[in-house]
C-alpha cells in the first residue's frame, strides 16, 4: 500500500528549533519511505494537504480510557472524597463490555483531537485493547496492579505481552503497572519489577501526584516515593512515571544517577482540577529528564484534546517560574511529540517525520479565522489551536479520520453505548 501525501508543509519536530517545509510525503505500508519537495509516484491513495500542516502525531503518556463515563459526574470535590464516593462504587459495578465501549469513545474522542499514540493503565485490558484495535489508535497498555488480585493481573500482562510485544508491526505493546507507591507494597511492586525484565518491557506507575501521598509513603517508609522505588530496583527498567509532582532535588538526583529510561508524564490540567500542585517541568528537563504530556483519565481531567494540554502545561510553567521565556511553544510540542516519544520507548518508531519512521501523521487545517495570520505556526499550534482543527489523521500508515469523518467507525452508535451505561452506573 502507497500513500503520497502533495502540497504539505510539513513540522517535522526533528531539530532543536521548528523546521517547517514544503514537500511531499510518501508512505509506504506502515512507514514513512520517503520526503522530497516533488514526489512522482503511482500510488493507490493521494492526499492533498493543501491549506493543512502535517505533524507528528500527538502522543499522551497517562489515560486511562474507560474512565470516559465519568465526565462531569460528581466534579469539583476532593480527591479522596471524590475517589471513595464518586469513582470506586461505579468501577466495581463495571462490566467487561462496559470497559470496551468506555474505551472505544475515549480512542475516538483522542484520534479525533489529533493523538495517534496513548499509554493506559486499567483493569480489564483486554476490552480496552480491542476497542484500541478497532479504532486504529497505536497504545502501551498496562493492567494497574494493587495489592489484591496480583496473580490473575500478572498472567493475564505475560499473556498479552507474548502476543504483541515481538512483533515489530504490533501498534500495541503491554506494560507492567503497579498502580503507585502508596497502593502497592514493596513485595507488589517487586513483582512488578521482576515481570518486566523477563518481557524486556516497562513499568507505567503513578508517582508523587499529592502531598498525602507524599505522606503516607514517608510514615510508612520513612522515606520519599522517588527512594521507595529506586530502593525495590523500580529504575533498572524503562519506566513512565505519571506526575511527578513532589520531586525534590534529591529525589531528581536519584532519578539522574540511575540513568532512567522512559521519564515524566506530565498531566497539567488532571493536576489543576484535582489541585494536586503543579509539576516543576523546567526544572526536570534542566537536568535532562524527559517530560511527556499526558491527560489522565476523564473525570480528572475534563477532555482527552492533548491541545488543551498543550496550552495549560505552558501557562502553568511560566506562573510557575513568573517567568515567560521559562518554556517556549516549541518546547510544548516537542513534549507531546518526540519527548513523549521517549517516555515511552517509542523514539526510534514515532514522535517526528523522517524517512523510517512509522507513519502516524495529523493535518492540521490552518486556513481559519482563530489561526490567522501564520506569524508563528508553533505558537498558534500551542495557544490558538484546538482537537477540532484536525482535519486527517493517519496512524500506522492508515488514514483514520479524513475531513473529520472516521473511516469505517459509527461514532454514535459508540455515543449510544456509552449513554446507556452511564445512565445505568452514574446514577
Ligand atoms: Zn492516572
Amino acid at each position: 500500500m502507497k500513500t503520497l501525501i502533495t502540497n504539505s508543509y510539513i513540522l517535522d519536530m526533528v531539530g532543536d528549533e521548528p523546521n517547517i517545509r514544503k514537500a511531499d510525503i510518501l508512505i509506504e505500508n506502515n512507514k514513512i519511505a520517503r520526503i522530497d519537495k516533488e514526489i512522482i509516484e503511482e500510488v493507490d491513495e493521494k492526499i492533498n494537504a493543501k491549506n493543512m500542516l502535517v505533524m507528528p502525531g500527538l502522543i499522551n503518556t497517562h489515560t486511562h480510557l474507560a474512565m470516559s463515563i465519568f465526565r462531569g459526574y460528581k466534579d469539583d470535590r476532593k480527591l479522596m472524597d471524590w475517589l471513595e464516593n464518586a469513582i470506586f462504587p461505579v468501577e466495581d459495578k463495571l462490566k467487561p463490555e462496559d470497559i470496551y465501549w468506555n474505551s472505544y469513545l475515549s480512542c475516538l474522542e483522542m484520534i479525533k483531537s489529533g493523538t495517534t499514540t496513548c499509554n493506559d493503565m486499567y483493569f480489564g485490558m483486554n476490552k480496552a485493547i480491542e476497542a484500541i484495535e478497532v479504532t486504529g489508535l497505536r497504545a502501551i497498555v498496562a493492567w494497574s496492579i494493587t495489592d489484591d488480585s496480583i496473580r490473575d493481573k500478572i498472567e493475564k500482562t505475560r499473556e498479552y505481552a507474548k502476543r504483541y510485544n515481538d512483533d515489530e508491526n504490533s501498534r500495541i505493546t503491554v506494560f507492567t503497572s503497579p498502580h503507585a507507591p502508596y497502593s502497592c507494597n514493596p513485595d507488589t511492586i517487586k513483582l512488578c519489577v521482576d515481570l518486566a525484565k523477563e518481557l524486556k518491557t516497562g513499568l507505567h506507575i503513578h508517582l508523587a501526584e499529592t502531598l498525602n501521598e507524599v505522606k503516607i509513603v514517608k510514615d510508612r517508609y520513612g522515606k520519599s516515593a522517588t527512594e521507595y522505588l529506586a530502593d525495590l530496583d523500580v529504575f533498572d527498567v524503562p519506566v513512565v512515571l505519571a506526575h511527578g509532582i513532589y520531586i525534590s532535588e534529591k529525589d531528581i538526583k536519584i532519578l539522574k544517577d540511575h540513568n532512567i529510561r522512559g521519564g515524566i508524564s506530565h498531566n497539567p490540567i488532571s493536576n489543576c482540577k484535582l489541585s494536586s500542585g503543579i509539576c516543576d517541568v523546567v526544572n526536570l528537563r534542566k537536568n535532562e529528564i524527559n517530560v511527556g504530556l499526558g491527560t489522565d483519565g476523564i473525570g480528572s481531567t475534563t477532555t482527552l484534546d492533548m491541545f488543551e494540554e498543550m496550552k495549560t502545561a505552558a501557562y502553568l510553567q511560566k506562573v510557575n517560574t513568573m517567568e515567560p521565556t521559562a518554556i517556549k511553544a516549541y518546547d510544548i510540542l516537542k513534549m507531546s511529540t518526540i519527548e513523549g516519544a521517549k517516555v515511552l520507548g517509542l523514539e526510534n518508531q514515532i514522535g517526528t517525520i523522517e524517512e523510517g519512521k512509522k507513519a502516524d501523521l495529523i493535518f492540521i487545517k490552518t486556513d481559519k479565522l482563530h489561526l490567522c495570520p501564520e506569524n508563528d505556526i508553533c505558537a498558534n499550534i500551542v495557544y490558538s489551536a484546538n482537537g477540532s482543527d484536525v482535519d486527517t489523521v493517519m496512524i500506522d500508515g492508515k488514514i483514520i479520520m479524513q475531513n473529520r469523518k472516521m473511516r469505517n467507525i459509527n461514532e454514535r452508535e459508540v455515543m449510544k453505548q456509552v449513554k446507556k451505561i452511564a445512565k445505568r452506573l452514574c446514577k
